[in-house]
């Protein structure tokens, strides 16, 4: 397969290091408050590189993160009137729960960063040993980036004629270059209030954010790892920050092959917590969308373009999801007509091999998709030919051929499951829409609007049809 590298700025080849055994780190939430859609486009691409690698038959070290001590961290802490780590696990959780929502394959681990802090102070001293970093008289220990030749070579920013373009603040003074970047924050007073200082041989203090990540990636997968990702915005400064910690700690290339995905916008607007435009996955499915169609959404446009979030997109979404659930039922329904496979079953092996060659093109979905939407096209044709049945081979292949494609996606199955509810539980549900019927019928439409709103509690839709009321639920329970 193909991917491409961002520091190289070339598509090529991805061979793991070790064969067979792949080494990715994505930069993970930063646990003060719920992630966003926005993240989680970052986030749902780390999972399709992952269910593809694995259809590939390699297995995946895949390390995502929790940043739990930065600067939003502690102050979220402080605001909330609670330790750094009672404040932190809340959206850990939240993250994992979303993560599930969504359908993503379980990450092989999530470390967090203050778990981690021996190890980062031990790299800490590595650098200073080396030359690469100094204590400074406000008690920081800084990174010198004069000290490392390939600064810069990632993002072409942060060249000499770029200091300034680098962070100011009141740090600065202590610093031999205003691109030198902090690896140890001396403690401050509301560090010690959330209790987010540790001891260390320059004082009691925390480490910084873009240490954290090569600490932990190191660790974990070894000097040298195949894939790092992250969304676009950490491309500088965290990631040059990054490769110049590692390189330097331990004189080998850090990462063989840089992803980064674009923003999710919304209005052209970068979706984040600072623009307030932005949406979680639980308020989605609040308002009653499917897990599956938010993954669909984020995951439909290629990770290197842009991707506008909309309620249409999302509408859309919802619909591509429901005709491959209804194509799936149509052809495992399909009634069995006598003989052998016909060229329906070939033309399934190839529309997946398709599929899989265009996400061996640097994952194009949109790509993919077309292979899937093709598949799905000339079976039904066929269907409709035959007045609906087909042969039993067709079948076994044309299901193969949409497993295949749903092990990477991931949106068919996590759409019936969702959907999943006992029989006893839909008597009652069908009661109760029937009862709402029957108010609307006699206009009563306050005991209407109240079954309806109760039922959207228990995360179920209800959809006003020609035929009446279809209902479906899109998440268990409250
Ligand atoms: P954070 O929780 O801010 O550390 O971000 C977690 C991940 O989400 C990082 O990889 C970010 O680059 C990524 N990210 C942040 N905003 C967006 C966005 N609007 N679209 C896509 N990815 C994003
Ligand atoms: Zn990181």
């Amino acid at each position: 397969m193909n991917l491409h590298d961002s520091l190289t700025r070339e598509t090529r080849r991805f061979e793991p290091l070790r064969p067979g055994r792949v080494a990715v780190y994505g930069c993970g939430p930063t646990v003060y408050d719920f992630a966003h859609i926005g993240n989680f486009r970052t986030f749902a691409v780390y999972d399709l590189l992952h269910r593809h690698l694995r259809r590939h038959g390699h297995e995946v070290d895949f390390v995502v993160n929790f940043t739990d001590v930065d600067d939003k961290t502690i102050t979220g802490a402080a605001n909330a009137g609670l330790l750094l780590g009672e404040h932190t696990e809340t959206f850990v959780d939240a993250f994992l729960d979303d993560a599930e929502t969504l359908g993503f394959l379980p990450f092989s681990s999530h470390p967090r960063a203050t778990a981690y802090i021996p190890a980062m102070v031990a790299f800490i001293e590595r650098l200073v040993k080396r030359g690469s970093a100094y204590l400074a008289a406000d008690g920081s220990v800084y990174y010198a980036v004069p000290s490392f030749d390939a600064y810069g070579r990632l993002s072409g920013k942060g060249g000499d004629d770029d200091a300034g373009r680098a962070r100011i603040d009141a740090e600065d003074l202590d610093k031999r270059d205003p691109r030198d970047f902090a690896l140890w924050k001396p403690a401050q007073p509301v560090d010690r209030d959330v209790g987010a200082v540790w001891d260390s041989p320059w004082g009691l203090g925390r480490p910084g954010w873009h240490l954290e990540c090569s600490v932990m990636a190191t660790s974990l997968l070894g000097d040298t790892i195949d894939i790092h990702l992250g969304g676009e915005d950490l491309l500088f400064p965290h990631h040059e920050n990054e490769i110049a910690q590692s390189e330097a700690a331990t004189g080998q290339p850090f990462a063989r092959f840089w992803l980064h995905v674009k923003h999710l916008k919304v209005d052209a607007r970068k979706m984040s917590k600072s623009l307030g435009n932005f949406h979680t996955v639980r308020e989605l499915l609040d308002e009653g969308y499917d897990p599956a169609a938010i993954r669909w959404t984020l995951l439909s446009a290629h990770y290197r373009s842009e991707l506008n979030f909309t309620r249409d997109g999302l509408d859309d979404a919802t619909a591509s999801v429901q005709r491959l659930v209804d194509f799936r039922r149509r052809v495992r329904d399909a009634g069995e007509t006598p003989g052998g496979a016909t060229e329906l079953a070939p033309r399934a092996g190839e529309h997946l091999a398709a599929f899989g060659r265009a996400l061996d093109r640097d994952l194009n979905v949109p790509r993919a998709l077309a292979a899937l939407w093709t598949l799905v096209r000339e079976v039904n044709t066929a269907l409709d030919a035959a007045g609906g049945g087909m042969a039993r081979a067709d079948r076994e292949a044309v299901l193969d051929a949409l497993a295949g494609m749903d092990a990477v996606l991931g949106v068919i199955d996590l759409a019936e499951s969702s959907r999943k509810v006992a029989d006893t539980d839909e008597e009652r549900v069908q009661a109760l829409v029937d009862a709402r019927e029957q108010a609307r019928a006699t206009r009563d439409f306050a005991t209407a609007d109240r079954i309806r709103d109760e039922l959207a509690t228990e995360g179920i839709r209800l959809e006003d049809t020609a035929e009446g009321t279809r209902w479906t639920r899109i998440r268990t329970g409250p």
